[in-house]
C-alpha cells in the first residue's frame, strides 16, 4: 500500500511532537511531507533531520537559517505566514494535521477542505469562529475532518464516524482543571505558574489557563455542537477528575456508549490518522482493579462563569463565538504576561461578548472582523 503523506502544521508544539511519535512508529504507513513551526526552529531541525519532510514553513529567521543549512532545496522553504494554504493543498498531500494553536489555523484548514483532504484537527478555535463554513466546504469537497482534542475524539468514536442520527445527548466529560478544588476567593492568588500545573494533561499554557477557567470546555461545546451537528441542550456537561472517560454518547434509547483511555494524545491523534483502522499505539492499557472507582459531577456554573458564557454565546452562534475565541485569547495573553488577575480574563471577556452586535450566518470576512474587533475592545479594557 502506497504511504499516506502527511503535513504537520505546528510541529514542534505538543500535538505535532506525539503526531511525529506516531508516524515514526508506522514508518511503511506514513511519511512526512511537510512540517511548519513559527519559533522552535532548533527542534524543527531535529525533525527534519530524522523525517527529511519535502517542505518546510518557517519565519524569517529560519528561512535564512535553513537555507544555509541546506537540508531543504531553497524553493522548498515557505513563508510560514503566508504559505500554508497553499501546502496544505498540494497534490501531494493525503493528510493534514493541525497542531497549531489560534485563529491562523482557520485559512491553511479552509483550504485543506476545500482540496479534499483529510483533515485531522486539533485547532479548535478555527472550528469554534468559523464551523459551520469549515464542515459546509468539507461536505462539499468530500474532505474528512477528524477530531484530535480527546473529548471530540471520544464522540467520534462512539459514533463511529457515523452522524448524530439517535443521539439524544452527548455527556462532555472535563478534568476541572487547575482550580477544581480552589475556593473562589483565592482564585487571583494563585500563581501563573500553579495554573500552568494541570493535573492530568500537559499541553501548552493558553489552553491550560482555558482548562482552569472551564473556558476550554466552553469552547469544546462550541465545536461539538459544529462537528456532529448537535444542538446546545444536546450538550452535557460532567465533571470527571481521573479523566479516564474521555467523554459519551446517550442514544435515544437510554443506552451510553463511553470511549476510555489512558491520557496519551498519542491514541486520539493515531485514531484520526489511521481511522477507521485501529492498531497498536505503544500506551499502556487501562488498568481497572488499581483505578478503583471513577467519580463524576456536575460543574459549578457559579465558580466557573465562563461556562454559562459559552452556552450563552453557542446558543446565539453567528460572529459571537468569534467575539468569545479572540476576547478571551486577548485576556488569555495578558493574565500570562502578569498584566491582570486570572478572575478579569473572564470579566472582561463576558463585557465585550455582551457589547458585541451579533451578526447570524455570517461569511469569513464577518467572521475575521469580529475577531478584530474584540480584540481591539480587549486592549481597550487592558492597556486605556
Ligand atoms: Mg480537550
Amino acid at each position: 500500500m502506497k504511504r499516506k503523506r502527511v503535513v504537520i502544521l505546528g510541529s514542534t508544539g505538543s500535538i505535532g511532537v506525539n503526531t511525529l511519535k506516531v508516524i515514526e512508529r508506522y514508518p511503511e504507513k506514513f511519511e512526512v511531507l511537510g512540517l511548519t513551526a513559527y519559533n522552535n526552529i532548533k527542534l524543527l531541525e531535529k525533525q527534519v533531520k530524522r523525517f527529511s519532510p519535502k517542505y518546510i514553513a518557517v519565519n524569517e529567521d529560519g528561512f535564512k537559517y535553513f537555507k544555509k543549512q541546506g537540508s531543504i532545496a531553497q524553493k522548498n522553504i515557505l513563508n510560514v505566514f503566508q504559505d500554508l494554504e497553499h501546502l496544505v493543498a498540494l497534490k501531494e498531500a493525503d493528510i493534514v494535521v493541525i497542531a497549531m494553536r489560534g485563529s491562523a489555523a482557520l485559512m491553511p484548514f479552509l483550504s485543506a477542505v476545500t482540496s479534499g483532504k483529510t483533515v485531522a484537527t486539533a485547532n479548535k478555535e478555527a472550528l469554534v469562529i468559523a464551523g459551520n463554513i469549515i464542515l459546509k466546504e468539507a461536505k462539499k469537497f468530500n474532505a474528512r475532518v477528524i477530531p484530535v482534542d480527546s473529548e471530540q475524539s471520544a464522540i467520534f468514536q462512539c459514533l463511529e464516524g457515523r452522524t448524530n442520527n439517535h443521539v439524544n445527548k452527548i455527556h462532555l466529560t472535563a478534568s476541572g482543571g487547575t482550580l477544581l478544588r480552589v475556593s473562589k476567593s483565592r482564585f487571583d492568588q494563585i500563581t501563573v505558574k500553579e495554573i500552568l500545573n494541570h493535573p492530568r494533561w500537559k499541553m501548552g499554557q493558553k489552553i491550560t489557563v482555558d482548562s482552569a477557567t472551564l473556558m476550554n470546555k466552553g469552547f469544546e461545546i462550541i465545536e461539538a455542537i459544529k462537528l456532529f451537528d448537535l444542538s446546545v441542550d444536546q450538550i452535557h456537561v460532567v465533571i470527571h477528575p481521573e479523566a479516564i472517560i474521555h467523554s459519551m454518547v446517550e442514544f435515544d434509547d437510554g443506552s451510553v456508549i463511553a470511549q476510555l483511555g489512558v491520557t496519551d494524545m498519542r491514541l486520539p491523534i493515531q485514531y484520526a490518522l489511521t481511522y477507521p483502522q485501529r492498531m497498536d499505539t505503544g500506551c499502556a492499557p487501562l488498568k481497572f482493579a488499581q483505578l478503583k472507582k471513577l467519580t463524576f459531577e456536575e460543574p459549578d456554573f457559579k465558580k466557573f462563569p465562563a461556562l454559562s458564557l459559552s452556552i450563552h454565546v453557542a446558543k446565539e452562534d453567528g460572529t459571537l463565538p468569534s467575539v468569545l475565541n479572540a476576547a478571551d485569547e486577548v485576556a488569555v495573553d495578558a493574565y500570562l504576561n502578569q498584566e491582570i488577575a486570572l478572575t478579569q480574563i473572564y470579566k472582561i471577556t463576558e463585557k465585550v461578548v455582551l457589547k458585541h452586535k451579533n451578526k447570524k450566518n455570517p461569511d469569513l470576512n464577518a467572521i475575521l472582523a469580529a475577531d478584530a474587533w474584540a480584540r481591539e475592545e480587549v486592549r481597550k479594557e487592558i492597556y486605556n
